[in-house]
């Protein structure tokens, strides 16, 4: 027993059930145990750990994504190596994406959440929704796309544009492989010493990672009550019912490329997806995930530099597959009829919304607001998934960082 109270998933496992506990008996909705003014007061306390987590890791997700990057690419063999790696990752990634956001339609249709939602908390929407809305506007797929060219990085960082850091990553690491070696030297040994660091932060954030999903879930669960939770509890089941189809897809490629069992392949990868369910982030776990491709499964080390930090940043299945679930999901709550092409143009606004979605947590929510609009779906209905959105992303993080590493596994067969 001991043993187990120090592993850190268990940590981690205790300290959602005990925040779902407190949270329903402090909730003015649930048990009322003090009033409800009490209960919102101290709600921001209990969830401080938790944003000074979150807080911890979108600050370091910068220079660790900038930094992995450039030091992925520039230890390619050649230039040849890297080209070939290219050309074939990134088919790959658009195709598994693609997969991922066709099955949340099909899922989301049959399963028809929507239909469970009261009418009542469809009236509360527009009440809650001020502060999402104000994050959200102004968003559009092309100004999305004009972003990706980081020609202000102040901007980018300001705007926590993280793709616009990929690409300025990109066009480093490929410059710096052009090089000299007495040229490109400095620069790399910087970008490893600012690795080093990044993962250090990352380290010691983990430390605090049961007590701040303790706090999150706690403070969400006092906001949100019992209602809300009964009522999405078929649209939660939808997501969660979609990241384990996407899971059981990733399970048969890691077979068919590497013949490796499942269960074999989800134990040796066990500690990533438990990092990534903790932090909600694929960026603050792309260290791990390296370590495990090249020390677990066998990957050379020429790949797994260059694809997890690319593919954490851009390979996001879970949250396309999220995202695809949450926009049929609310269409079918405003009653709102999709055609056929309003869902193609749902499908291809997905696969781009998620490849620029940041690897940090809790941004696939706003980025959603996108999607919306993309098809018409009013974005007040965002106010009514935020309240379990935090579940929603850890468990599609556990899914993005699976994807990443059979990803790896994938060129490994085809590269090496
Ligand atoms: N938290 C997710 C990730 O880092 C992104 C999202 O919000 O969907 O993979």
């Amino acid at each position: 027993m001991k043993k187990l109270i120090k592993r850190l998933w268990f940590q981690v496992i205790l300290g959602m059930i005990l925040g779902v506990c407190f949270g329903l008996l402090l909730s003015p909705s649930a048990f009322a145990l003090v009033s409800s003014e009490t209960a919102f007061k101290i709600a921001p306390w209990i969830a401080l750990i938790g944003n000074i987590f979150l807080a911890l890791i979108k600050m370091i997700v910068i220079p660790l994504v900038l930094s992995s990057i450039i030091l992925g690419i520039t230890s390619a063999k050649s230039v040849e190596i890297l080209r070939k790696m290219g050309l074939i990752i990134a088919p790959y990634f658009i195709f598994s994406t693609l997969f991922a956001v066709t099955l949340g339609i099909i899922i989301t249709n049959l399963i028809n959440p929507g239909s469970y939602i009261s009418s009542n908390l469809i009236n509360q929407i527009s009440v809650v929704n001020v502060e999402v809305e104000k994050e959200v506007q102004n968003i559009s797929i092309p100004d999305l796309i004009v972003d990706l060219i980081p020609v202000s990085l102040a901007k980018a960082e300001l705007s926590g544009n993280i793709l616009a850091f990929v690409i300025l990553a990109i066009f480093a690491g490929v410059a710096l492989i052009n090089l000299k070696e007495e040229q490109s030297k400095p620069l790399i040994d910087l970008a490893k010493s600012l690795q080093a660091f990044s993962m250090k932060i990352v380290e010691w954030a983990m430390k605090l990672a049961p007590y701040a999903v303790f706090g999150l879930i706690c403070s969400i669960t006092i906001k949100i009550g019992f209602d809300a939770i009964s009522s999405m509890l078929m649209y939660v089941f939808t997501v969660l019912f979609g990241l384990f189809l996407v899971l059981c897809y990733y399970l048969s490629i890691v077979y068919l490329v590497s013949k490796m069992k499942p269960m074999e392949f989800l134990e040796k990868i066990k500690e990533v997806q438990l990092m990534a369910f903790s932090t909600s982030s694929s960026a603050a776990v792309m260290p791990l995930s390296m370590k495990t491709a090249e020390e677990k499964l066998q990957v050379p080390s020429s790949i797994s530099k260059f694809v997890i930090p690319l593919a954490s940043t851009v390979n996001m299945d879970g949250t396309a597959l999220y995202q695809a679930c949450a926009a049929i999901f609310l269409a079918q709550v405003f009653a709102i009829e999709l055609s056929f092409f309003e869902l193609f143009i749902l499908a291809i606004t997905t696969v781009g919304a998620s490849i620029g979605t940041p690897s940090i947590p809790g941004v696939g929510i706003v980025i959603l607001a996108t999607i919306l609009q993309s098809i018409g779906i009013p974005i007040e209905g965002i106010a009514l998934i935020l309240g379990v959105d935090r579940i929603l992303d850890m468990c599609r993080t556990t899914v993005n960082v699976t994807g990443d590493l059979t990803a790896s596994l994938v060129m490994k067969r085809l590269v090496a």
